[in-house]
């Protein structure tokens, strides 16, 4: 199948190098990833919240390129790959860290089709030619869903108090870690098999 796969919070671990960062920067401050229960939970201490602290650290292409990969994405992307699945790079990052983004997919191994890599910055997601979304952002998900796609949450601190929620829709499938990926992948490739292709 094609699956659009999201970077941040899914193939990277984005908001662990942010707040380690802030850490090493800041002695006051001492947050961690656990705490983050919202996409731009408030920083007091700094004076800012999530979303601008990463697009800040963000900015920066040796930051992104020494980026830590989330638990298992390496070796379940390839999984996917060899399991002959195409998966696209779809991410929200501005078009001017692509380059950097890219040379960070290439240094950690993970399979994509570089060619067909977006930057959907501004815009749905649901624009990527893909039929299944990996994502850790519930608007992205609610709204591959909503385009009669199929679509995988990955499971953060910022978005398990939506998980129960999500998953409520039939297309819709929450993935704890990534070892859980393929087994919902396959399991929709299966279903897809029976119904036969959607647009013969
Ligand atoms: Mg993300």
């Amino acid at each position: 199948m094609r699956i659009a796969v999201d970077v941040d919070g899914v193939l990277a671990d984005h908001v662990s190098a942010v707040l380690s960062q802030l850490r090493a920067e800041h002695d006051e401050f001492a947050k961690v990833k656990s705490e983050m229960t919202h996409w731009d939970e408030p920083l007091p201490e700094l004076d800012t919240s999530l979303k601008p602290a990463i697009e800040a650290a963000e900015s920066e292409p040796a930051f992104i390129r020494n980026m830590p990969p989330v638990e298992g994405a390496i070796e379940w992307t390839t999984e996917l790959a060899d399991r002959g699945h195409e998966l696209i790079i779809v991410t929200a990052r501005p078009e001017a860290i692509l380059p950097a983004t890219h040379e960070w997919l290439e240094a950690n191994d993970i399979p994509n089709r570089r060619e067909e890599s977006l930057s959907t910055r501004g815009e749905m997601k649901t624009i990527a030619d893909a039929e299944i979304l990996i994502d850790d952002f519930p608007g992205h998900i609610r709204d591959f869903a909503a385009a009669g796609k199929e679509a995988i949450l990955f499971v953060q601190p910022w978005n398990k108090s939506e998980v129960d929620e999500l998953t409520e829709s039939p297309r819709i499938f929450a993935a704890e870690d990534w070892e859980q990926v393929p087994t919902i992948v396959e399991s929709l490739y299966e279903a897809s098999e029976r119904e036969g292709p959607r647009d013969a």
